[in-house]
């Protein structure tokens, strides 16, 4: 039977990011996914790269962490892996947002973020088909920020991993761990157990159903989230631009992909695809209120993805408690932070050197119960 150092679970750009790091520090790396790497919720994100709403301040240094990673990333892939710079830009309509908003600048400028506020004419100077209201004098620019093609990151750290011998398995579902005391020993699928010496699990939205076997009680719920995409406008959108009512940004096939807070909640309780249709075309009726172009594309396609969201909203990254060999990572903002959790991860597991910048982070928060009998 092949040795393998680690098996990571689940191959979204978490464990994608994680198979990568282990195999680049010399593990022999076991890669497992139910269906295909990024189908799962990596696959249906905004992606927006970011550390602007991320309180408190140990969870914004984390994601300003995590963009760092990802540029570094990009440069050691070489190519196109992705990552796609230009800043992003917001602003605000009414009294309380306003307010919340200028806070938010200065918080994130006195830390040190890239974060200021621009004319209206140099935002559009920068997004010249952008209908910015004549009222608003000032636009919030965010220069570090940046754009993810998720799936095609994912593939390019999957076949780096496997040039280095990582063998990558697609459609192959795990049904438990086996573990005895405090070890994990197998991964079952459905016919064949899988050995490893560790065990990272990845499995975003699925986290808290995968572990419950386990008795250990780590709390992720799923929050739904809904995008469209569009076809192709006649004047292109250069970066993430949030107005009020709807955030949108390029997709990777060449139209925009459209999304808001609100719209969320609708198409969660939609059911049948022709309600997804209306939640789709609000997104496009706010769309080209600000990107006019947007009023003569058509949504193509529409996306319903499924946040994983600890219960304190921040990341859960580290040993599984109560077992000695057996790791997990679940988060929000996975797309920001999957290159920095994975490559901590991997550092720990591989090279037993954990990361202090986890600290805050641990499961042990959450935990009520130890390893279960093997
Ligand atoms: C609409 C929307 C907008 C978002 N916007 C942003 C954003 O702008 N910026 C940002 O950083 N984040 C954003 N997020 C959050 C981000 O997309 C997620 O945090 C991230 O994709 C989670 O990645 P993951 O690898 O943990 O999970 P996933 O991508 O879901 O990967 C988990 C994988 O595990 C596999 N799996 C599950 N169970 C098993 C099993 N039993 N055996 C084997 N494999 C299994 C699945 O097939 C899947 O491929 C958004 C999410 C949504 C839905």
């Amino acid at each position: 039977m092949k040795q393998y150092d680690v098996a990571v679970i689940g191959l979204g750009i978490v464990g994608a990011s994680a198979v990568y790091a282990a195999a680049w520090a010399g593990a022999r790396v076991l890669a497992l996914d139910a269906g295909a790497p990024g189908g799962g919720t990596s696959g249906a994100s905004f992606a927006w790269l970011n550390a602007v709403r991320k309180e408190p301040e140990t969870y914004h240094r984390l994601n300003a962490a995590g963009m760092t990673a990802h540029r570094e990333l990009s440069r050691e892939l070489g190519g196109d892996a992705g990552h796609h710079d230009g800043g992003s830009l917001e602003w605000a309509e009414g009294a309380d947002e306003d307010r919340e908003l200028r806070e938010r600048v200065r918080r994130l400028a006195s830390r040190g973020y890239p974060a200021e506020w621009i004319t209206r004419a140099r935002a559009i100077g920068l997004e010249p088909s952008l209908a910015i209201p004549d009222h608003v004098r000032e636009v919030a620019f965010y220069a570090a920020d940046a754009w993810l093609d998720a799936p095609r990151l994912i593939g390019r750290l999957l076949a780096a991993a496997g040039a280095r011998g990582a063998d990558i398995r697609e459609g192959a579902t795990v049904r438990s761990l086996r573990s005895r005391g405090s070890r994990v020993e197998a991964a079952v699928g459905d016919d064949t157990e899988m050995v490893a010496q560790s065990f990272l699990v990845c499995v975003g939205p699925a986290t808290q159903a995968f572990l419950d076997p386990l008795r250990v009680v780590i709390p992720v719920g799923r929050v739904p989230g809904f995008l469209a995409v569009t076809s192709r406008p006649a004047q292109p959108l250069h970066r993430v631009v949030h107005a009020p009512g709807i955030h949108l940004r390029p997709d990777a096939g060449g139209g925009l992909l459209l999304g808001a807070e609100d719209v969320d909640s609708l198409a969660a309780s939609a059911g049948p695809p022709a309600a997804l249709g209306e939640a789709a075309a609000l997104l496009l009726e706010r769309a080209a209120r600000v990107f006019p172009s947007a009023r003569r594309v058509k949504v193509v396609d529409t996306r319903l993805g499924v946040r994983p969201m600890p219960a304190d909203h921040h990341t859960i990254a580290g040993r599984i408690p109560g077992f000695a060999n057996a790791w997990m990572i679940a988060t929000h903002s996975g797309v920001t932070l999957g290159p920095l959790l994975g490559r901590l991860l991997a550092d720990e597991i591989v090279r037993g050197v954990p990361s202090s910048m986890l600290v805050p982070f641990r499961p042990e928060r959450f935990a009520t119960a130890g390893a279960a009998a093997g």
